[in-house]
């Protein structure tokens, strides 16, 4: 064949290509691409990148030498002011992503130019049920379909090209508990499967599969068995059922509910599941005869065809320390002991960061990557970590370490193999834990059953109650860790099992997502508002970019007409949403959500204008209650209002020290008559009555004269007093 010949063979193989390229049509994702990944970095085919999830992207333009050259490219306005925690996804040009209790966007990846929006009608009832914000971790996107959970369970399978439903299926077994639906879909072979939140409530975990072209129901795995009376709902349950006493609560059910980490392997064929925390809390309480709890805080490998388990490992036995396995599942090749093993990276909330062997479910490795002492460490050679007794609260308030805080939560985290190293965004701290007697099922409500409170300055000791004044004395703190929380962004060695460079954040509360690139950077966003670019192998910050508005999910980085970007959602929220962070943009800028993208040779980022001062609060209405029905108004409000409800101002929810006169007049209407159910105030008129309506009230009323006196002192002018006669 000669050079010419050749040329235009060439050429025929391009045009070929490039005409099955355009018959791919939008969200062409299938196995084949995914396997590839690695070779494609312009795309991002997951809501980690690669069907590892490793937040890895080979993309090389932006380096050490090039990453002082970046700035602004575009910007898309969600219009909605709750967290933003999705990354999104970018196939052929296009993003994909999630926001807000479930909508959807698809949006030009060069302009940012709307493609189209998708916004779910979500039944009012679940913002009850949500104990962590009304966000959402992601989309799926396979063949030409995008898949996205609703909050309220319903799983939507909408068409690429247009965002029009496909097909909905409402995955949630019982809507008067507890159960919401934050995480992403995942597709594995011929299904997608969806899990659900509500391990604070009183659920029973299950994932659902569902046939990706009908959205007809595949199978179903729970996470928790039922009670033993009943029939069996799936027969890998006679594995767990033997792990809890048969007289366990099984009327609050039990948790282990899989809200984050999954991941579809499809060189194995397996999707490996994260479970979640036990509920209620206290194990004495919820199976008092003890037991492992299965499938509580486990890591799970099932096989997507039958729905049926190929292996587990449990990571927290027995839980009771709220040490949800949720956390992003990991998937990569590792070198340990002159072998290359494919391994499974975990870095749950109970502290200890696992290396397991993926085909096998073999633990290879489990090291803390932070402060721990519920458990002792974790035998190689059983798996199991030896408990420690001091951590266990069922005969007393305890301190323990992690706090149920986590140690690491649902923010990904990524690994390069270009360094070998793992970037973990870690939180140290501890947390006094004890349980509250005889705990009764409240439906649809918060049953945790256990006190957690996060002291760590002698002040806050003393502010404890005095049942839990035991588990910070001299003795208790002796030798514990330190109890100062904060976090840090961490570059762990998996295989050494050590930190190799770490960085603080601004608050223990900041802990984003993680971005590593081949051109050896590791992107993190802040609370703050500031995105940072850190040198991959010394932790060395290279570039800083303050956006404006409070970052907690993952960048991503893409490429398009030769062009490399990073994007990331930006908004606060999540768990412990409804609390002010002064040093957070949101705080001095809102929270209006943005997805921010930024090129080398951009501009500079466009802020949000900054709030308007706080307004004084304005003179309350007259108290017209008894103290006795202020009193039980307070009862009532903690019991019910406090989930969401801390009464200062530019938090997550509304600051009921300040409503308005219109408010105040409308107050039944709103709390019993669901007047703001669409904007996410719950309707209550199913628990409240109207007289506890009024005792609420009451409460708030007394709440708002309280606060409104103590800002009228504050202002009083302060008078310069004279001794003596004058
Ligand atoms: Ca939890």
């Amino acid at each position: 064949m000669g050079v010419t010949a050749r040329m235009a063979r060439v050429g025929f193989v391009a045009v070929l290509l490039l005409i099955s390229a355009c018959h791919k049509g939008p969200a062409a994702i299938d196995r084949g691409r995914l396997l590839a990944a690695s070779k494609h970095p312009q795309q991002w085919l997951t809501t980690g990148g690669d069907f590892g999830k490793t937040h890895y992207s080979g993309l090389a333009a932006i380096d050490a030498a090039s990453v002082s050259r970046l700035g602004y490219a575009w910007g898309f306005d969600t219009d909605t002011d709750r967290g933003l925690e999705a990354t999104p996804i970018v196939v052929d040009g296009v993003m994909y992503t999630s926001g807000v209790a479930g909508r959807a966007y698809g949006l030009d990846a060069r302009s940012g130019k709307l493609i189209w929006r998708f916004e779910p009608k979500v039944d009012p009832r679940v913002h009850r049920a949500t104990c962590c914000d009304q966000v959402n971790r992601g989309v799926a996107v396979w063949r030409g379909r995008v898949y996205v959970a609703a909050l309220d369970g319903v799983l939507y399978a909408l068409d690429a090209a247009t965002g029009k439903v496909a097909w909905r299926a409402d995955t949630i077994v019982d809507h008067t508990r507890g159960y919401s639906s934050t995480g992403a879909p995942e597709i594995a072979g011929d299904v997608v499967v969806i899990g659900n939140a509500g391990g604070e409530f009183d659920t029973r975990g299950y994932i659902t599969a569902y046939d990706l072209k009908t959205g007809r129901q595949a199978w179903r795995f729970f996470t928790a068995p039922g009670d033993p009376h009943g029939p069996r709902d799936h027969p890998d349950l006679a594995i767990a059922e033997r792990t809890w006493d048969p007289a366990s609560r099984w009327d609050i059910g039990g948790g282990g509910n899989v809200w984050d980490g999954m991941v579809y392997d499809p060189q194995l064929d397996l999707l490996y599941v994260a479970t979640g925390n036990g509920e209620v809390y206290a194990r004495a309480q919820r199976s008092p005869k003890g037991g492992d709890n299965l499938f509580l805080s486990s890591l799970l490998a099932i096989r997507p065809k039958t729905g049926r388990l190929a292996w587990y490992y449990q990571e927290t036995p027995g839980d009771q320390w709220d040490y949800d396995s949720d956390a992003p599942i990991l998937l990569t090749t590792l070198g340990i002991a002159g072998r290359q093993r494919q391994v499974l990276l975990h870095a749950p909330k109970n502290g200890f960061f696992y290396v397991l062997d993926r085909a096998t479910g073999e633990l290879l490795s489990a090291r803390p990557y932070v402060p721990v002492t519920w458990a002792r460490g974790v035998d190689a050679k059983t798996g199991r970590p030896a408990p420690n007794p001091d951590a266990d609260y069922t005969t007393g308030a305890k301190l323990v370490f992690p706090s149920p805080v986590g140690g690491h939560v649902w923010n990904p985290m990524a690994f390069s193999p270009r360094t070998g190293l793992i970037y973990l965004p870690a939180i140290e701290g501890g947390a006094v834990m004890y349980a509250k007697p005889d705990p009764q099922r409240r439906a649809g409500r918060v049953n945790t059953g256990a006190a957690i409170l996060l002291p760590d300055s002698p002040e806050q000791f003393a502010a404890l109650p005095k049942s839990a004044q035991g588990a910070v004395s001299p003795a208790a703190l002796a030798g514990a860790p330190d109890l100062h929380r904060r976090a840090y962004l961490r570059a762990w060695d998996p295989v050494a099992q050590r930190t190799v460079w770490q960085v603080p954040t601004i608050g223990w509360w900041d802990h984003a997502g993680v971005l590593a690139t081949g051109g050896d950077l590791v992107f993190q966003g802040s609370g703050d508002g500031h995105l940072r670019a850190y040198d991959a192998r010394t932790g060395r910050l290279l570039k800083d970019i303050d956006t404006g508005s409070s970052i907690i999910a993952a960048p991503m980085t893409y490429a398009v007409d030769g062009v490399q970007y990073v994007a990331v959602m930006a908004a606060a929220g999540g768990g412990l949403w409804y609390l002010p962070h002064p040093q957070n943009a949101a705080y001095k800028y809102g929270n209006q959500g943005r997805i921010l993208v930024f090129r080398l040779d951009g501009a500079a980022t466009p802020k949000p204008p900054p709030l308007a001062p706080v307004e004084p609060i304005a003179a309350p209405p007259t108290q017209t209650a008894s103290a006795a029905v202020i009193e039980r108004g307070r009862t009532l409000f903690e019991a019910n209002c406090t989930l969401c409800h801390v009464n200062m101002p530019r938090t997550g929810s509304a600051d009921l020290t300040r409503l308005s006169e219109g408010s105040h007049a409308a107050f039944d209407d709103i709390l019993l008559g669901g007047l703001l159910k669409e904007q996410g105030m719950p309707q209550w008129s199913d628990v409240l009555t109207k007289d506890d309506a009024h005792a609420i009230h009451a409460y708030i009323i007394k709440l708002s004269q309280d606060a409104y006196r103590a800002q009228q002192r504050k202002a009083a002018p302060v008078r310069e007093v004279r001794q003596g006669g004058g």
